[in-house]
Formats: C-alpha cells, structure tokens, sequence
C-alpha cells in the first residue's frame, strides 16, 4: 500500500477482521481458477484437496471460501489472515470496490463496514482506480 496525489481516499487496514466475518450480502468470497490454485500452492495441497476442505460451490455454480462459524476458515487470531500471501482478489482490493466509493468519497455502507476508511495514509484516485478494475475483473459477474 501506499500514499499518493491528493485529494484521494484514506485508507488503512487495523485488522480488525470485520471484512472476514459474516455480515449480510458482504459473506462471499469468491474464486477463480487462479485464486484456487495460489491458494492451493501457498498451503501445498492438490487444488482439488483445496477445494475439497476449504470450498464449496454455491446455487450459481460458483466456487466460495467456506465460511465457518460465521467467518472465513482463515481468519485467525487477532484479525490475522492464514493466507494472506495469496489471499483472493476481493480481500486484497477491499475496500476498493466502485460500489463503495461514490464522488470520490466513501459510501456510509463501507464506513460502516470497515472502520480502516477514513484514517490512515491517502491513496490516489489512480491506485483506487486501478484496485476496482482488479477487483471487477475477479467478479464471476462480470
Ligand atoms: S474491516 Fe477494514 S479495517 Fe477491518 S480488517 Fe477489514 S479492511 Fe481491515
Ligand atoms: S482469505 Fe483472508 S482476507 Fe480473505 S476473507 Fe479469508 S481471512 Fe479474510
């Protein structure tokens, strides 16, 4: 992460964890074929042992992280991501999300969600921009 060009949008991550727990419409982690296998080599599992013990495929056909009393399987202690160094797309570019940023700002709904915006170094509207095309480019909606 870094800072950037003003006016941009604060951001920085307490680990709170909040992100990795269930709440509402926000409880889906999606993957991809690459996701799978990042996450399948970081832990050295075949990919198909990963998405056997860590995923499930949902209504729509798509492959989601378990989410196991009401949270992620690899949230760990102190808000401590087990995976971090090939954590999926939409950990990694959360909170930029273009349905969280609206005129530059962000929306109540992440300022509710996610007590790291607002605070912290400032990023760029380049670098915020550049998260959200990652971040719509991983959504199996798109
Ligand atoms: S909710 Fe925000 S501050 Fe908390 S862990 Fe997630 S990104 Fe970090
Ligand atoms: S993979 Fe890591 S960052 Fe993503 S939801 Fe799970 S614990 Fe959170």
């Amino acid at each position: 992460m870094s800072g950037g060009e003003k006016p941009g949008l604060r951001f920085e991550c307490t680990q709170c964890g909040r992100c990795c727990t269930n709440h509402g419409e926000y409880s889906h982690v999606y993957l991809g074929d690459r996701e799978v296998a990042a996450l399948a080599l970081l832990l050295g599992l075949s990919e198909r042992e990963f998405e056997r013990k860590y995923t499930f495929i949902d209504e729509d056909g798509w492959t989601q992280l378990t989410i196991a009393n009401d949270q992620c399987v690899f949230l760990g202690p102190n808000g401590v991501c087990g995976v971090y160094a090939a954590r999926p797309v939409q950990c990694r570019t959360f909170p930029f999300w273009r349905d969280f940023v609206e005129d530059g700002k962000w929306t109540v709904d992440v300022r509710d969600l996610c007590e790291g915006v607002g605070r912290g170094p400032s990023w760029s509207r380049d670098e915020a921009e550049r998260l959200m095309i990652e971040m719509e480019g991983s959504d199996p909606d798109s």
